[in-house]
Formats: structure tokens, sequence, C-alpha cells
């Protein structure tokens, strides 16, 4: 089988707005390239240094998205080629990203990443340290990023109920930030959420992006 054949399916029947990113963290490369061949040249993965030693491996030509929790100290990996960091949960990451990113010549797109599951393990934001982030000078000062929306991680449950719900509060904080600080700025428009057990509510709650492993390329 090629697992080309389940990104067809799901590209089918999500909407068009949607944007579908393949996660292929753990992966071997041949399985990715069974992708790469058909034509989709989007990835993301949740390692930074794994990230980084496909993105020397694979054709150059493919769009990476960094999914995973990130450390200062692994900036530095993904600043020279990264398309979208979704997990951007403190002040001190977004401002070593700038640094890299300045060092690099580039602005690196990131989303703001909100804790939105029942679960303590899930890293992320919630609105009054976004705003710390957004209302402060330091930010303010930050020429080499650029902040294009929020993403989140609902709870691993079988309660899709729940799962719902909290696809809804990501929501609002999307829309509390788009109104209070980024009305005038079309690059704010993303919503990182749904995996493979919930992106079709997902996408029924307003998500605009969803990160796929699992029904893409089988259980690892
Ligand atoms: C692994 C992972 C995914 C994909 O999960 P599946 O359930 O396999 O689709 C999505 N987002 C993040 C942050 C991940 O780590």
């Amino acid at each position: 089988m090629n697992v080309s054949d389940n990104l067809i399916n799901i590209l089918k029947s999500v909407p068009q707005h949607v944007k579908v990113v393949p996660i292929s963290k753990f992966q071997p490369v041949d399985k990715m390239l069974q992708i790469y061949d058909y034509g989709y040249k989007i990835f993301g993965e949740n390692k930074a240094q794994d990230l980084a030693h496909k993105q020397k491996t694979l054709p150059q030509d493919i769009e990476w998205h960094f999914v995973g929790h990130l450390q200062t100290n692994k900036v530095k990996f993904l600043a020279p080629f990264i398309n979208l960091i979704h997990s951007v949960d403190s002040m001190k990451i977004l401002s070593e990203i700038n640094k890299e990113a300045l060092k690099k010549n580039r602005i690196i797109d990131c989303l703001l990443q909100f804790h939105i599951a029942n679960e303590e393990s899930k890293f992320g934001l919630n609105i009054p340290e976004a705003e710390g982030i957004l209302n402060s000078d330091l930010f303010h000062r930050m020429q080499n990023i650029r902040i294009c929306g929020v993403m989140g991680m609902a709870t691993f449950t079988d309660d899709m109920n729940m799962v719902r719900n909290e696809f809804k509060s990501l929501k609002q904080f999307f829309d509390i930030l788009k109104n209070k600080y980024f009305s005038d700025d079309e690059a704010f428009k993303e919503i990182s959420m749904g995996m493979t057990q919930d992106y079709r509510i997902a996408i029924e709650e307003g998500s605009t992006i969803i990160r796929i492993g699992t029904a893409i390329f089988g259980e690892v």
C-alpha cells in the first residue's frame, strides 16, 4: 500500500480552505517520499533534530512545520528553513526564534499554542499569558517573527463532546486575539487544531490547519 492513498482520501473529504499537514514523526523517509512523489510537499515533525535531519535528507522544496514542544537550544536547527512553528508557548521561546531568524535574515511564521486540554502534561498558554506577550515592549521590538494564529491539542479521550468544547474555546481565543491585537493583520488567520481522531470535529469548529499522522502513515 502507498500511504499517499490515505492522504488523497483525506484531502478529498476536507474543505478546500483547510490545510492538511502530514505529521511524519517516527516515519522513515521512504514513506514520506511516497507522499512527496505524489506531489504533496508539506510535512510536520515534533522533534527539532529529527526534522532538521529529514530536511537535509529529503528534497529541498518541502514546506516544513514544527508542532512539538520547542527548547531554546534547538531553535537554531530550524531557523534556516522552517515555514511555520505551531508551538510557541512562552516569551522566552519567541525571543529565541526572533533572534535566530534575525541571524538568518528571515521572518519566521509562528502560532501561539494554547492549553485547551483537561490534562496537566500538555504545553500551552492561557489568554492572560498570551496577552502578556502581545502587550510587551519586547514583543513589539521583534522584527523577525510573525504571529499567524493559534494552535491547540484537545484531550485524548473518547468524549467527543469534551473535545468539541475544547476546540470551541480555542476558536474563542483566536477571536479575542484577532479583535484585540490583529484586526488589521491579514496574516493572523490560522487555527491549527485537529488530529487523526478529532479532525472532523475540529473542522466543524473552525480549524484551518489539521495535523494528521496515524490516518496517513498508519500506527507506528
Ligand atoms: C503526533 C502529532 C499529531 C498527529 O497525531 P495523529 O493522532 O497521529 O494524527 C498532531 N499534532 C501533534 C502536535 C503531534 O505531536
